[in-house]
């Protein structure tokens, strides 16, 4: 069941803050999308690759499907044809594999570096040292990754009740934003998005920068 009340309020207080929201559908029905897309919700959020298939099939073209869970090489083909952004590239393999596959189709595949901010090592992404030698290695090889843009960077904060650990590790992440903006993709003006925030945490996130948030159980209830 859709919280109706709580997607207009929070889909309000986001404009004004400039800020996208990405409604987190994992596990949920394509009536629940249905719900929300009638009340003029486009972006979607979802991270299984095989439920991610079906309900593209079935719901509407104009939906931005966004991938944020953890992504398999062998099985960025089966997104690439479709998906919007992809939040959770975490390798230097993966970024390639799916340049690959952008290739194959004539597709610009916007991406976004997940980076490791939480104190809990379950959690996937880029550290600083490897954000780094990634670096240097994208500047080298650029004109060979025309068919990825690397939009900005996503993260997830630890699950904490310490605010003051979740706004340091959102802050954290922010200033490595700003830092490669200004070094690594100097250059790209297309480098502006950072993607952190979710039910619990997002206004914290959007204190501390964010400018898209990733949001489930507050707009669709809890999982299973
Ligand atoms: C599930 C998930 C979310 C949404 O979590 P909620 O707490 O339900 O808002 C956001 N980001 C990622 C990466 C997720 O896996």
């Amino acid at each position: 069941m859709v919280n109706t009340q709580a997607y207009l309020s929070l889909s309000e207080q986001l404009k004004t803050k400039n800020t996208t929201l990405v409604a987190v559908s994992k596990l949920k029905s394509a009536a629940d999308i249905q719900a929300l897309y009638a009340l003029g919700q486009r972006d979607f959020g979802e991270n299984y690759v095989q439920e991610l298939m079906e309900k593209e099939a079935e719901l509407p073209k104009d939906i931005r499907w966004h991938f944020i869970g953890h992504l398999q090489s062998n099985k960025v083909k089966y997104i690439a044809p479709f998906v919007h952004l992809i939040h959770g590239v975490d390798s230097l393999k993966l970024l390639l594999e799916i340049n690959k596959q952008g290739n194959k189709l004539g597709r610009v595949i916007d991406c976004l570096l997940q980076v490791h901010i939480a104190t809990e090592d379950t959690k996937f992404g880029f550290d600083n040292t490897e954000l780094f030698q990634f670096g240097a290695y994208y500047e080298a090889n650029k004109s060979e990754m025309s068919h990825v843009r690397i939009r900005g960077m996503m993260g997830m904060a630890s699950f904490s009740e310490d605010e003051g650990q979740v706004r340091k590790e959102f802050n954290a992440l922010k200033q490595t934003f700003e830092v490669h903006k200004g070094s690594t993709f100097l250059f790209e003006e297309s480098f502006d998005t950072l993607s952190m925030g979710m039910s619990g945490d997002y206004e914290l996130a959007i204190a501390e920068g964010s400018n898209m948030v990733r949001i489930g159980s507050l707009l669709f209830g809890r999982r299973g």
